[in-house]
């Protein structure tokens, strides 16, 4: 490719809304372009790098036996009905309506389709396991589309989902993508990292995170360094102490707190109440459609000093639809403000609100971080401002209804492994692998005839790739000053000739042709910088996008039998032209990364 005839419009400063350095990059390489927020236009180079990785996933699929399918991105609302993803994942939904007014959804994942294509096509125990992959555009209303490709509207996932009769073959399909997305990434360049990460509502205990490292990262990554132990901070446990019993006090007991309505003001004089005394307790609202409210009150109790998990909170109360109360909706509820709330005789309290009469007392849930487990001689709020009681024994004095792991784990706990202090690094999800058990199959009547005549749901998996994410994942991680550094294996051109003079006849451009020939018989990608621009333009140009091989061919060295090539990251080596293809051809074999 001759760069005069391709589009690389390469930029001495980024636009000002790029804040992070792989975003700065992609569009001062003249990678992409943005048409609105979180939405863009690959140009050439940057469509280039594109398909290299997604080429890397399907040789990796293929290999791993999935098969690859293409699905529509218009999806009927009605299978979402079916799965009751329509309400849980409206947030994020595209909606579009025809001109007849029908609804459709534009496809964020496609569990749904895909299931509903499994009910069709898959009958008896005969055709599984089958593992159905595609890559394909998907859409996401995201309320913060930010930092270019990362987080955007429309972007592009690998997305694969198996089919397997029985858990145990679920597991090893399973098993067989998380090996597969090692592959990917290594392959990719981009140092990577598998987590154990919150599976939400759906459950089970099988799902993990591909992260790559980096300050900018939108996650927190729980690890340790001594056993190799790491979750998402959504997910880790760690082997902090429960709370010390100790000997059991008198009866509960009110007193005054005038004004006191933090933790801290209670860890004070003249109370002086430590934190990890205190019950902290949180009203949230959760989804609800048998209530008359379609929402419903759940109290949430965590120590003092701990912070609530809302990731685990989903979990528990098994929908991700779900807020934190309004001051007004918790004094209709427990008849106090935010500071003097608590769980002890909820039912008791006066305040006799027309919502009171309308929450189902008998199954009003109160769930308990573990660590408050046996946990007496506290301190919590009384449901009435201005006071507080002390002596409160959980497990006598409050009617917990449901014991979970609520709490944030921060680093320096101890790993619950090892006991070796833990550590938090910031890290962009790159894929996810999930086991899904039967929620999608039976929602969508995905069965099969089992051997023994009986009729199951599939048990199934889904696995995901953020592309687009990848693409700028590697980029920051992998630039320094002068722009960015292509890992070999997905650089949009292999070798960049930069020949110093560009007329025709010049022997400067007759061997940067000669050896493009020679390179592209090879099968190597190369360009040639055959703009009639100055040498420290088209040195910056070609470091700022990060070819990883530049040959220079300039008149003078050329003179003295000599062309100069420079790997992005190496020293430059001057060798002789004849034998230049040869060196190049050594040095990509030598810095191609990952398993082959
Ligand atoms: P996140 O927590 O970052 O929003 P997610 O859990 O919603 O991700 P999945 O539904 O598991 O993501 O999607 C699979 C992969 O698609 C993710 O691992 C990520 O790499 C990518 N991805 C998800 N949302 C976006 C987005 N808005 N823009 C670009 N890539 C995305
Ligand atoms: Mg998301």
């Amino acid at each position: 490719m001759l760069w005069t005839k391709t589009l690389i419009p390469t930029l001495r400063e980024a636009p000002s809304d790029a804040e992070i350095v792989s975003h700065k990059l992609l569009l001062r390489a003249g990678l992409i372009r943005k048409l609105a927020g979180g939405v863009y236009t690959f140009l050439p180079l940057g469509l280039r790098s594109l398909r290299k990785i997604e080429q890397i996933i399907r040789e990796e699929m293929n290999r791993a036996d999935a098969v690859e399918v293409l699905m529509p991105a218009l999806q009927p609302t009605e299978i979402w009905e079916q799965s009751g993803r329509a309400e849980t994942a409206k947030d994020v939904l595209f909606k579009v309506k025809d001109s007849s007014g029908r609804q459709w959804f534009l496809s964020p994942t496609a569990e749904e389709v895909i299931t509903t294509l499994a009910a069709g096509e898959i009958n008896s125990y005969r055709q599984l396991p089958k593992n159905f992959y595609q890559i394909s555009v998907k859409f996401r209303d995201e309320i913060r589309p930010r930092f270019g490709l990362m987080r955007a509207k429309e972007f592009i996932m690998k997305d694969a989902y198996s089919f397997d009769t029985a858990d145990e073959g679920a597991m090893a399909s399973y098993k067989k993508m998380f090996d597969a997305y090692k592959r990917i990434f290594d392959r990719c360049g981009v140092q990577n990292f598998p987590v154990e990460a919150d599976t939400g509502v759906i459950g089970g205990k099988h799902s993990h995170e591909y992260m790559v490292p980096a300050e900018t990262g939108e996650n927190d990554v729980v690890f340790c360094e001594a056993c190799g132990y790491a979750a998402n901070v959504e997910k880790a446990t760690s082997g902090i102490p429960k709370t010390a019993a100790r000997e059991i006090g008198t009866a509960i007991e009110k007193f005054a707190t005038p004004g006191v309505v933090t933790i801290e003001a209670l860890s004070k004089e003249p109370y002086k109440v430590p934190a990890n005394r205190q019950i902290k307790t949180l009203v949230y609202m959760k989804a609800d459609r048998a209530s008359l409210l379609d929402t419903k009150p759940v109290l949430i109790l965590v120590r003092g000093d701990d912070q609530l998990n809302e990731a685990k909170l989903a979990g528990a109360i098994g929908t991700t639809v779900f807020r934190p109360a309004t001051p007004d909706e918790i004094r209709k509820v427990l008849g106090a403000s935010p500071g003097s709330l608590g769980a002890v005789n909820i039912k008791l309290n006066p305040t006799q609100e027309e919502i009171r009469g309308l929450i189902d007392w008998d199954n009003f849930e109160i769930l308990a971080d573990e660590r408050l487990r046996g946990a007496n001689d506290m301190t919590t709020g009384a449901n009435e401002d201005g006071f507080h009681f002390k002596n409160v024994s959980i497990e006598r004095d409050i009617t917990v209804t449901q014991w979970t792991d609520l709490r944030t784990v921060s680093a320096g706990e101890p790993c619950g492994k090892c006991a070796k202090p833990l550590k938090i690094r910031r890290a962009i999800e790159v894929g996810h692998v999930f086991k899904l058990g039967t929620k999608y199959s039976e929602a969508l009547n995905a069965t099969f005839l089992a051997e023994d005549g009986s009729r199951k749901p599939c048990v199934m998996g889904c696995y995901g790739i953020g592309v687009t994410r990848t693409l700028q994942a590697i980029i920051e991680q992998s630039n320094d000053k002068d722009g960015i550094i292509w890992p070999m294996s997905v650089a949009p051109y292999t070798v960049c000739i930069t020949p110093l003079a560009i007329a025709p006849e010049s022997p400067v451009m007759q061997l940067a042709e000669k050896l493009y020939a020679e390179l592209t018989a090879q099968g190597v990608d190369v360009i040639i910088d055959d703009r009639d621009e100055r040498p420290g333009v088209k040195f910056k140009d070609s470091e700022l996008v990060g070819f990883p091989i530049r040959i220079g061919i300039g008149e003078k060295s050329l003179a003295k039998g000599e062309v100069e090539i420079k790997p992005r990251a190496g020293a430059m080596l001057a060798t002789k032209p004849e034998e230049a293809v040869a060196k190049v051809l050594t040095l990509i074999k030598e810095l191609t990364p990952g398993a082959k």
